[in-house]
């Protein structure tokens, strides 16, 4: 123990446990922990044990413990082997597009109803040969074949508000206020955009027909999922990327049990690994299979009138994410605050 450290004074009973005292010490002044001295506090313990211990202790968030303080909070070590699966999914997503274009004069036909996106299964034509296939003549859909539409600046009224007296047909005089010039007093005037309210229509050129045929695009999307989503899985940073799964084994913190390369899509799988597929777009093309292990080295601890888990799993080895450090986070929080009142 240094020799600057504080006194331990009593504290307040039922505030805290017992031990508070020296974590807060160690809290002070921390001793950099080592193999050596967790082997030598703990003999009993194999080398892959202390590893995994040292590693827990060093990922511990904002303080560091005592190490006898360590020794006393945990219980129970344990260690299990942990495995996991990761299916890679290439789905071909097939969507369905409309187009129009003006028709090249007014007789072009005969006219046939408007193809359908919704009514064409992407996977049951072939997406090349679709776009002549579905071309057809239509009745323009904007303009009902009339080849013009409503003028948008007036709504069709052929007529706009005044310009020079913003629509009142009166403006200030020298005694009072007077008729508008513009507008004669009427406070519209005609509207210089259109004839009659009425304009081309844009989507047929003007022709009251139209050219309608579909298409379809093709997107490749890869989808991973990972079942189950334990101790060890929860190591493996890029577990969820579709490249990490040529990766290989230098990448790879867990070990590698089997890997089926791409197949034909499995029939049976574990629902957790089943694609998300829309059933009208979506195809499964190729499967993956990879299958991981790894031993997870469990150090149960009992803080702030809990138990926490510290799940230390890989090589090298690395606390997961499964690990519960909120009973420590506590347990350090107490003896903060016990500290300030001491
Ligand atoms: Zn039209
Ligand atoms: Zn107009
Ligand atoms: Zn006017």
């Amino acid at each position: 123990m240094p020799d600057d450290q504080p006194t331990p004074t009593p504290v307040k009973r039922g505030l805290v446990s017992r031990t508070s005292p020296r974590a807060v010490s160690a809290a002070v002044a921390p001793t950099p922990l080592t193999e050596q001295d967790l082997s030598s506090l703990a003999p009993d313990r194999t080398e892959a044990e202390v590893e995994a211990l040292l590693c827990a202790l060093r990922a511990a968030p904002g303080l560091w413990l005592a190490q006898e303080t360590l020794q006393r909070l945990i219980t129970d070590t344990s260690s299990f082997v942990d495995g996991y699966s990761r299916a890679l999914h290439l789905i071909e997503r097939r969507t369905v597009h409309a187009h129009l274009a003006p028709a090249s004069s007014r007789r072009a036909g005969p006219v046939q109803p408007l193809p359908s996106p919704a009514h064409l299964d992407p996977w049951s034509c072939d997406p090349t040969g679709i776009e002549d296939d579905s071309r057809v003549i239509s009745v323009c859909p904007t303009c009902n074949g009339s080849e013009h539409v409503a003028c948008g600046r007036c709504s069709g009224s052929a007529r706009v508000s005044c310009g020079n007296c913003w629509g009142a047909g009166r403006v200030p005089g020298k005694r009072g206020t007077k008729n508008c010039g513009a507008c004669r007093g009427a406070g519209t005037q005609r509207c210089g955009a259109c004839s009659s309210g009425r304009v081309p229509c844009g989507p047929c050129g003007a022709t009251g027909r139209v050219q309608a045929w579909l298409s379809i695009s093709q997107a490749r999307l890869p989808q991973v999922l990972v079942h189950p989503m334990g101790a060890a899985a929860l190591v493996h940073e890029r577990v969820k990327s579709p490249t990490d799964f040529d990766a290989g084994p230098n990448a790879w913190v867990n070990e590698l049990i089997s890997d089926t390369g791409d197949q034909a899509p499995y029939g049976e799988l574990p629902s957790e690994l089943e694609p998300e597929l829309n059933p009208v777009t979506d195809r499964v093309l190729v499967t993956r299979l990879q299958s991981f292990s790894s031993r997870v080295h469990q150090f149960s601890y009992r803080a702030a009138g809990m138990t926490g888990i510290i799940d230390v799993a890989g090589s090298p080895p690395a606390v997961s994410r499964s690990t519960n450090w909120r009973p420590l986070r506590i347990r350090q929080i107490t003896a903060a605050a016990t500290a300030a009142w001491a």
